[in-house]
């Protein structure tokens, strides 16, 4: 499969990839919809996902495709955490060997959970794209099979089936918030729920600290930008100079925009905390953060935003659950 996927492949990959992600919860957000005055607000809990992020759907994906002969002679990716620990813990449960390539930037405990999960962890360079170089050479020289984070067709169709289990439970959405790095998970759900309903309304969520995809989508072809610290760290990175589908696939179904600050973020967190006991990390709140922060109108809406993942460090996300409890 080298071409756009559809949404075909999302059902395969749905059927593909059952026996080893979950069918995650919908939660509905009645406090939310009435500050914003929505019809109703709903999250789509990745955060309780298997090892803590969607990312695994996507991977699942594309390990479980892989013949006997590929399968053999491993594989191997370059991540800012999440997709290298799916990869990880996908590889290790089919008995494939994995090396995960990882920059200087990304947050030691991260490194230490994809040693874990039984994967062998490199670490070199300052940025995602050094991190990257890395990976190449790498796989050069031992003949790995490459699974990348995003732009590839079956990373694409795994994070689609997000939208296959929101749209079996919600079929009424009417908006649908996703957030932007590499876009493979907006380029996912936006393809599936775009085929299955045209009148969704599709929200782009980026971050000003790393809004790589946004600048490209301005400038219509891959622009690199200056990676910023962030405490949504899983949203760090490039989408590929040589990038082939996300880029054309986001610019294509995106309907609007909407760019988040570091303040949102962390509001978007405590909100999570002190109104649903939940636990999510920076990049996956900023749907939350959205609505918060006033930037979307869903008034009269069904909205769903996906809660995409959990891995925040512990002693960072007590500070900034405690910042607001010391100014009050
Ligand atoms: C990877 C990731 C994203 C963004 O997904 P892309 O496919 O890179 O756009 C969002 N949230 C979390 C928690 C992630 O790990």
């Amino acid at each position: 499969m080298n071409q756009i996927p559809t949404l075909h492949d999302a059902y395969c990959a749905h059927a593909r990839i059952k026996p080893v992600i979950k069918n995650t919860p919908l939660l509905i957000d009645s406090g939310l919809a009435k500050i914003t005055g929505a019809e109703s607000i709903h999250y789509k809990l990745e955060c309780l996902q298997e090892t803590g992020a969607f990312k695994v759907r996507g991977a699942a994906n594309k390990i479980l495709s892989l013949d006997p002969g590929q399968r053999q002679k491993g594989v191997i990716t370059f991540s800012t955490g999440n997709h290298g620990k799916a990869v990880a813990h996908v590889a290790a449960g089919q008995g494939v060997k994995a090396v995960v390539c990882l920059s200087e930037h990304v947050p030691s405990y991260r490194a230490d959970i994809i040693k874990n999960l039984g994967a062998r962890v490199s670490i070199k360079g300052k940025s995602q794209d050094e991190a990257e170089k890395n990976y190449y050479e790498i796989m050069a020289s031992r003949g790995h099979i490459p699974v990348v984070p995003f732009d590839d067709p079956f990373i694409i169709a795994g994070q689609g089936t997000i939208a296959l289990e929101i749209l079996e439970k919600l079929p009424a959405t009417d908006v649908l918030m996703v957030q932007l790095s590499g876009g493979g998970l907006m380029a996912g759900i936006a393809m599936v729920a775009k085929s299955i309903n045209p009148g969704i309304r599709i929200i782009g969520l980026s971050i000003q600290q790393s809004p790589a995809l946004l600048e490209s989508v301005k400038a219509g072809a891959p622009v690199e930008v200056d990676e910023k610290d962030t405490i949504a760290d899983s949203l760090l990175g490039g989408i590929g100079i040589d990038n082939r589908f996300t880029l054309k696939m986001v610019k294509n179904l995106v309907d609007e925009h909407v760019v988040i600050s570091e303040e949102e973020i962390k509001d978007g967190i405590r909100y999570l905390f002190e109104h649903q006991r939940l636990i999510v990390e920076g990049a996956g709140v900023i749907g939350v953060s959205a609505m918060l922060g006033n930037k979307i109108d869903v008034t009269g809406k069904r909205v769903v935003t996906v809660l995409t993942g959990s891995s925040i460090n512990t002693a960072e996300y007590i500070s900034i659950v405690q910042d607001k409890l010391q100014q009050r």
